[in-house]
């Protein structure tokens, strides 16, 4: 690649269309060409298991949906992450009320939902359940042609560098923006999220009896419609709205037997959110 010499004669830059650029110049950003987004890994789903509202019900849930995963994944290429709940909110009212930032609300609720990856992995392990770490994404293949089912925490490992959260200091940013983002980066067939509620309703379920059950919409009417709950992280819309590689998110009843098994199959089962 050639290098250029700035014309005062100061610079030495290696010639590439970025040369030079700040990259935060809107009128430069807009017209910069850019390749397709590859999809590394087009035939793996992404499944996450709640946290709060799967791994915390234990022997009530658990061993159910592990047994509708593994028979899932004699057909399916199944990449699992899982949410941190009960325990990641106690340990968060706690920081909050001693003062932490952020990002140290971030490591902790990292740690819970690792917790949870460990147990969902090892309750897997007669069907080839591992856990693996973030860095290990790259190396899906590899375990899918072992015969595995790997395992990792949801929570993006921003930890200390957890975007500062306003007021609450909560992290935006958990195991369902995680578990998003994954399927992203990996341009997974589906990113489907296994929670105890049919799917999407107009406020939640479980406060408010009235609240009417949403089976498909697409990402912008809902951010149009600025509910005040929702069961999934609120960046999530964002992130699917943006994203180059991933269509739809599916929210879906795990406590139920077959939804998961009909989900993979690309059964309308839940709600669906669609990037358009
Ligand atoms: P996870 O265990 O995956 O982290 P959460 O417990 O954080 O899941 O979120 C799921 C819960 O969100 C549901 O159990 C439900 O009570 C609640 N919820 C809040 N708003 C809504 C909504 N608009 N529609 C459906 N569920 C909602
Ligand atoms: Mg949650």
């Amino acid at each position: 690649m050639a290098l250029v010499r700035e014309r005062d004669g100061k610079r030495l830059h290696v010639k590439s269309r970025l040369m030079g650029e700040s990259l935060v110049g809107r009128t430069f950003m807009d017209g910069l060409a850019v390749a397709p987004q590859k999809r590394l890994f087009p035939d793996v789903n992404v499944v996450k298991i709640g946290g709060q509202s799967i791994c915390d019900r234990g022997a009530q849930a658990l061993p159910a949906i592990v047994k509708e995963i593994a028979a899932c994944s004699r057909k399916h290429k199944i990449l699992l992450t899982t949410g941190g709940g009960t325990r990641s909110r106690h340990i968060y009212a706690i920081g909050l009320e001693l003062g932490m930032p952020t990002g140290i609300i971030a490591k902790f609720g990292s740690s819970i939902s690792e917790q949870n990856a460990l147990l969902v992995a090892m309750l897997l392990t007669p069907w080839g359940g591992i856990k693996i770490g973030h860095d290990d994404v790259t190396k899906l293949y590899t375990y899918f042609s072992q015969g595995c089912i790997p395992v990792m925490h949801g929570m993006p490992p921003y930890d200390y560098f957890a975007l500062p959260a306003p007021k609450r200091r909560i992290p935006i940013h958990r195991t369902d923006v995680g578990t998003l983002i994954a399927a992203d980066l990996i341009g997974a067939r589906r990113c489907i999220f296994v929670k105890d509620e049919r799917g999407l309703y107009t406020d939640d379920p479980k406060k408010n009896s009235r609240a009417a059950f949403i089976p498909e919409i697409s990402v912008k009417e809902l951010l149009a419609r600025d509910l005040d709950d929702l069961i999934i992280e609120r960046p999530c819309l964002e992130i699917l709205q943006n994203s180059e590689v991933i269509r739809t998110i599916q929210i879906i009843n795990g406590l139920e037997k077959g939804n998961l098994t009909k989900a993979l199959s690309g059964k309308p089962v839940g709600t669906l959110i669609h990037r358009s």
